[in-house]
């Protein structure tokens, strides 16, 4: 280590699954020392991405290291740093993302797709992550915080944040256009429906109920649509529309997989759905006919390389993006995580790892 503030425990608090399926148990674990390319970040406060819970539950067909300490919107100090780390000092804010690091050697690598490496390193699923009060992660991958911006505030940005912003710039939605953002209640969803409107686009929000719609219309959002109410999910997206053709592009957030089987019907013709919530053994069906004829795009977007984490974080720092959030102690996870499976959050979920 070349250099380390001298006050770091030797144990320290963490959530740690033992088990696939969980619970996240509350516990002193031992804090771990940064090897050469590396910082030990002191987090401070940790947002709560639906990603960990499917990490806890094995939703996805790869396995996670166990046991697991969860967590990938982690937002604290660097107090310790390894002999080859140069461009960061003691001191100095930083973001723990899900790309924890990758080799910044392969193609995708190098044409900044690190998302894509496939050596890359996901905190909270192939090593441990943010919900501890020391994490390790790869200096040239975690994110620039200014010293300026609150730290609370800002660890969504780290994952939702990053990964609505890619999406919406993958999508080719134009400033004036209209997008659908579905899930549009929840982490992402506020946080897109935010990105959407400072980016000068029209948002259609589409959850459930009643306190979800209030928070879409707070955010911005130019109409909502109940997917537990309507009669026609199809029809009223397409009715929010000035024309009545439908959004220009369509972010799928959901953690469902019916609105992956629907954005296609009414999506505008030439326009994009893009994947980026990720249900259990969910698969997308859209009709090749329409697809073809109405000469619609799908495709997938998967969190964002560092260049747009620094675009997303300076939204955030110019004030463009303001999202709704709670903070509890990190020993409540279980808690969050319940309320979560429930379906029952607005915005987003931080926790504080110093409770
Ligand atoms: P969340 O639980 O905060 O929000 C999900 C929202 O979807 C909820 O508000 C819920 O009410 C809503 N929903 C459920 N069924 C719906 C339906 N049929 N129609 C419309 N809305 C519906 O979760 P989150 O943290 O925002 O994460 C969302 C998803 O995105 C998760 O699957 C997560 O793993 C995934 N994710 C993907 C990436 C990526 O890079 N692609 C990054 C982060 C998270
Ligand atoms: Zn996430
Ligand atoms: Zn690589």
């Amino acid at each position: 280590m070349a250099a380390a503030v001298d006050n770091i425990p030797k144990e320290q608090w963490a959530q740690v699954v033992e088990q696939k399926g969980g619970p996240a148990v509350y516990k002193q674990i031992p804090v771990q020392t940064p090897g050469p390319d590396e910082v030990l970040v002191n987090v401070k406060y940790s947002g709560v991405c639906h990603t960990d819970l499917h990490a806890m539950m094995g939703d996805w067909p790869i396995p996670t290291k166990l046991p697991l300490v969860g967590g990938h919107e982690g937002a604290g100090v660097v107090v310790a740093k390894g002999s080859a780390v140069s461009e960061l000092e003691l001191g100095d804010h930083v973001g723990i993302k899900w790309l924890n690091g990758s080799c910044l050697a392969c193609t995708f690598c190098m044409q900044a797709d690190e998302p894509l490496c496939p050596h890359a390193l996901l905190s909270g699923y192939t090593v441990d992550g943010s919900f501890q009060q020391y994490a390790i992660a790869k200096a040239a991958h975690v994110a620039r915080i200014p010293k300026e911006v609150d730290l609370e505030a800002v660890a969504p940005v780290l994952c939702a944040g990053i990964t609505v912003y890619k999406g919406l710039k993958e999508s080719g939605a134009r400033p004036g256009q209209w997008v659908a953002i579905v899930g549009a209640g929840g982490g992402l969803g506020s946080m897109a429906v935010q990105y959407a409107k400072a980016m000068g686009l029209h948002v259609i929000g589409i959850d459930g109920g009643d306190e979800k719609g209030e928070s879409v219309r707070s955010l911005g959002g130019s109409a909502y649509v109940d997917y537990t109410a309507t009669k026609d999910l199809v029809a009223d997206v397409k009715a929010a529309t000035p024309d009545g053709l439908g959004p220009h592009a369509v972010l799928l957030l959901a953690v469902s997989e019916t609105p992956f089987q629907q954005a296609t019907a009414y999506v505008r013709s030439r326009g994009a759905v893009i994947c980026i919530g990720m249900p259990a053994n969910a698969y997308f069906r859209a009709p090749v006919f329409d697809t073809v004829v109405r000469m619609i795009t799908i495709k997938g977007s998967y969190v964002g390389n560092r260049q747009d984490t620094q675009e997303a974080l300076d939204f955030f720092a110019r004030g463009l993006v303001k999202v709704p959030y709670k903070t509890v102690g990190l020993s409540k996870l279980q808690e969050v995580y319940d309320l979560m499976h429930q379906g029952k959050i607005v915005g987003r979920y931080v926790v504080d790892t110093s409770k």
